[in-house]
């Protein structure tokens, strides 16, 4: 299974729309699935406002190259 190396979060503000590195870190996708972050916020360190995380707005980067989007993970991961 692919590492992870890094997690980011868009943030969902209208006036900043920035990504940030998230506030918890996970090693591999089951601890990231399974993990209570998924529909939590977090605080974006740019505008300060507090944004959902979501797989919609979140991005991962793994051992195997650079950023995907978690729906692409999990749509090629079987
Ligand atoms: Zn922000």
């Amino acid at each position: 299974m692919d590492k992870i190396t890094e997690i980011q979060i868009l943030c969902l503000n209208r006036n900043c729309v920035k990504w940030f590195n998230s506030p918890i870190f996970f090693g591999d996708m089951d601890s990231l699935m399974s993990s209570t972050l998924i529909g939590n916020k977090a605080q974006c360190p740019h505008c300060k406002e507090m944004t959902p995380c979501n797989t919609a707005n979140m991005r991962v980067k793994s051992t195997d190259g650079g950023f995907q989007g978690l729906d692409t993970v999990l749509s090629t991961r079987d």
